[in-house]
């Protein structure tokens, strides 16, 4: 073996100094997929556990913990007065359910998932979050947000934005008050767990593996929706705010063939009163609908309600809000009063910001590449690979 001379030892150590800092400086910081924390279950009083192995549940703020050495030992968690109930014991306020084997799954109800579950008492109700490594995460993303079938491409530019997103969302302080980095419903990104998985997604994932999206070095906003209509949404005219450059009003014609690009929805005039009584004060009859103002690509900004009580004001995003983002499928919209009733005409699905999931997907279907999607609805932006 040769020795290393004491002469050359200040140049290695300025090597491996050096290597140090590169390792743990910004979010390059490590090259293992970072944890996510998954919040995938609300106001339940009782849920029931188990997992595909053996498993150890673990009380954070007691010195107890116990090990289930079955797959068939069934844990029944109850929310009580006096703290989280299990097996007849008092656990405290905060639960930790951990898999032995590598390999094992925790079953929560109905779903399996990776990673370890956290229960938490929240008032008088459980709530439950999966934590696990990122990339596992985003294997049970990609089926339930779009299909793994859909052109190569499109897939691995959605990978890289639900990636993102979420890599954002790890950085977001309001996760140390809330426990949790994202919901596991379309507040967030929608995902099922193990039950959400197949070959494909995992093997898409794996592909753009740490893979993000940076516009001058800071990890971007990766909003996206399922169909733009023909013309995309700036985030600041969506959410209000200064916006990026990256997430402007553009055309897109790619999404033009989707079957949610045109959309028609018909509602009684009285019916949509009680809709409205419900968010707000318009109690008299409705007479019309008044579009007042609309974004660049004719979203409506604002609508004006006249109703026997006079007008009330609201945004086209309020609007469509109280009356259900599934009806109402986005505020790329006309109305008219027909009779009885109130006609609504629209184009696409969603909020319109960023990533077209249609849109995507015909260019993938027109050979586009993966970079090049997300060029054209990140505009500016870079793929960097941060772990
Ligand atoms: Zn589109």
């Amino acid at each position: 073996m040769k020795r290393i001379k004491w002469e050359n030892r200040p140049f290695l150590l300025a090597v491996f100094l050096f290597f140090i800092i590169l390792c743990t400086s910004g979010y390059g910081a490590s090259t293992s997929s970072p944890l996510i924390r998954v919040k995938i279950l609300q106001d339940k009083s009782r849920v029931q556990v188990r997992a595909t192995g053996s498993y150890r549940i673990r009380a954070l703020d007691l010195a107890r913990e116990r090990s289930f050495p079955s797959s068939h030992s069934i844990l029944t968690i109850e929310a009580s007065q006096q703290g989280i109930r299990a097996s007849g014991e008092m656990w405290g306020g905060e639960v930790l359910i951990k898999p032995e084997g590598a390999d094992s799954l925790i079953r929560v109800n109905s779903r399996r998932y990776r990673g370890q579950i956290i229960v938490q008492q929240k008032n008088s109700s459980l709530e439950l979050i999966n934590e696990l490594p990122l990339e596992k995460y985003l294997w049970g993303v990609i089926k339930a947000e779009i299909s793994p079938d859909w052109p190569r491409a499109c897939v691995l530019a959605f990978t890289i934005a639900a990636r993102t997103y979420a890599f954002k969302k790890l950085q977001d302080p309001s996760s140390r008050t809330t426990g949790y980095h994202v919901s596991s419903e379309q507040d967030d990104q929608v995902y099922r767990g193990v039950e959400g998985e197949d070959p494909l997604s995992r093997e898409l994932v794996n592909e753009t593996r740490g893979k993000i999206l940076t516009y001058l070095g800071e990890i971007i906003e990766a909003s996206y929706h399922a169909c733009c209509g023909g013309y995309t949404a700036s985030l600041s005219d969506v959410w209000g705010g200064k916006g990026y450059p990256y997430l402007v009003a553009k055309p897109d014609n790619f999404c033009k063939k989707s079957p949610y690009f045109s959309w028609e929805f018909k509602i009684k005039v009285e019916k949509l009163r009680e809709i409205l009584r419900e968010k707000g004060p318009i109690l008299g009859r409705l007479y019309r609908i008044k579009l007042l103002e609309f974004d660049q690509g004719r979203r409506v900004k604002r609508l004006e309600i006249e109703h026997q009580g006079g007008k009330r004001e609201l945004t086209g995003k309020e609007f469509r809000e109280a009356v259900g983002g599934g009806d109402l499928r986005s505020t790329l919209f006309t109305v008219k009063r027909w009779g009885p009733y109130f006609v609504f005409k629209g184009k696409g699905w969603g909020h319109g910001v960023g990533l077209c999931q249609e849109g995507a997907k015909v260019m993938g279907e027109q050979s586009y590449t993966y970079k090049e999607i997300l060029e054209f609805y990140y505009p500016g932006t870079l793929v960097e690979t941060v772990y």
